[in-house]
């Protein structure tokens, strides 16, 4: 298929051609990545290692992915999440300026990096679509933090400029894989695609775990569309919520809600599972399954510091070989 194009084609725009003084054809790459393109925050999958590919999907439909380089997006929506005005949904569209030519490509488990003039944070869509080149992240406020402040103010309409995709995840739906996905709080969000991505796609025979770590209920994002996961043969969930808490004397002086928790039981919906305690390595143990077949593998999505804890315990007790754990 790709061998159709002409030799001088370039669907992705990534090389500019121009003549050196002897006359000589010099080819470059115009998205060569540079030290000031890192964000700085020590991300595990940094742009410098992890440089934006020409995507695949794009080349065979003969367009370009418009998030190679810097693209603006327009803000389509922004809602605060129920119960939590510091966590807002934005949902971005491709601004109706760029080309019609092109395509949004952001793979499972990769990010985008967002720029305000020389503020660069990473953030993780949830939902992409290709062809209407629009996306959707989830995003927690930080007190005091530059980008958020920006984030917070960012009215409908208004252009936000982001490049990517970043990231080394592949997913092989030939391989038959035991996926173990940990998530904390809002980075719950990139963990969707990759869900959604094996789900789907009935001749694939992966199952998966998803262990979602959040303080409470309240802080559960995506709720119902983990219950609708739950409906396929091979998806589990369950949430572990340490700080959830009603008004009852028993768990008040527990300190948290107990496992018996009327109220809590209430608010539960059909089929969702919940423990009331950290995710721990004896609690992972319990969910490592080694009767089951296929390759194992471990994905962790949240801050540094839970990569760190959950890192190495939840390799060992889930069985995973180190070249099988990514970190999102
Ligand atoms: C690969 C990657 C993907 C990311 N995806 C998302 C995403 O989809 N949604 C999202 O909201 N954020 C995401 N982040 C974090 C995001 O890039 C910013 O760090 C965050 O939005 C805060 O930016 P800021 O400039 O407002 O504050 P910063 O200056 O970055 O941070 C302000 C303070 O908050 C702390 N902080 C920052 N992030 C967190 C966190 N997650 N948990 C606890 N403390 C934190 C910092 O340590 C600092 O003390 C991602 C980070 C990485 C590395």
């Amino acid at each position: 298929m790709l061998a159709l194009f002409p030799p001088h084609f370039d669907p992705e725009w990534t090389n500019t051609v121009s003549m050196t003084a002897d006359g000589e054809q010099k080819v470059e790459d115009a998205f060569t990545i540079q030290e000031s393109d890192c964000c700085g925050n020590g991300c595990t999958n940094c742009i410098l290692d992890n440089k934006p590919k020409p995507s695949q999907r794009a080349l065979l439909a003969g367009k370009r992915n418009i998030i190679l380089k810097y693209t603006r997006f327009r803000l389509l929506q922004k809602d605060s999440h129920k119960g939590d005005d510091k966590v807002l949904f934005l949902h971005l569209a491709a601004d109706s300026d760029e080309k019609d030519d092109c395509v949004l490509d952001i793979p499972p488990g990769h990010h985008v990096m967002l720029r305000i003039g020389s503020l660069l944070r990473p953030y993780s869509p949830y939902w992409t679509d290709f062809a209407s080149k629009e996306f959707k992240i989830l995003v927690k406020l930080q007190p005091d933090g530059p980008m958020s402040k920006n984030l917070a103010a960012m009215q409908l309409n208004d252009r936000l400029e982001f490049r990517g995709p970043i990231g080394n995840y592949r997913h092989d739906p030939a391989v038959t894989k035991c996926i173990f996905i940990l998530a904390q709080g809002v980075a719950i969000a990139p963990t969707l695609p990759l869900v959604g991505q094996v789900l789907e796609n009935e001749d694939d025979m992966s199952r998966i775990w998803h262990l979602v770590c959040s303080p409470d209920l309240q802080h559960v994002y995506f709720r119902d569309q983990l219950l609708e996961f739950s409906k396929y043969w091979n998806y589990r969930s369950c949430l572990y919520l340490p700080h959830q808490q009603c008004g009852s004397a028993e768990c008040l002086g527990a300190g948290h809600c107990i496992q018996e928790c009327v109220e809590l039981r209430r608010s539960l919906r059909y089929k969702e599972r919940v423990c009331l305690h950290r995710l721990d390595a004896s609690e992972l143990e319990s969910h490592a399954n080694p009767a089951i077949p296929g390759l194992r593998v471990l994905i962790i999505a949240g801050d540094s510091g839970f990569q760190r804890a959950m890192g190495e315990a939840a390799a060992r007790a889930l069985a995973v070989a180190q070249e099988n754990v990514y970190l999102l």
